[in-house]
């Protein structure tokens, strides 16, 4: 195995679905926001668009360059609505 930790390499999508996620559940009232939802509706965004993997210290200068918005935003709302038909709470 090799020696190097490797938590400078992230996806620049999650801080983004993070950001979509916070502003549509303040849009919508009636979606559950217990821990498995939120947690179902960031895992199911993030599968449902490429990821965009880079490491921290290249290429993060300018991150909202490399970030789809208008397809995270999607992503998100869709994720939102099937979460909210299909939960995993109990
Ligand atoms: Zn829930």
């Amino acid at each position: 195995m090799f020696n190097h930790d490797l938590e400078n390499v992230y996806n620049l999508n999650e801080d983004a679905v993070i950001a979509a996620i916070e502003k549509y559940f303040t849009e919508d009232e009636d979606a559950c926001r217990c821990g498995v939802c939120i947690e179902d509706v960031f895992a199911l965004s993030l599968n449902n668009m490429p990821a965009k993997y880079i490491q921290n210290y290249f290429g993060a200068r300018d991150p909202e360059r490399l970030v789809d918005t208008v397809q995270i935003e999607r992503s998100v709302r869709e994720a939102i609505e099937q979460v909210g038909k299909h939960p995993h709470h109990e």
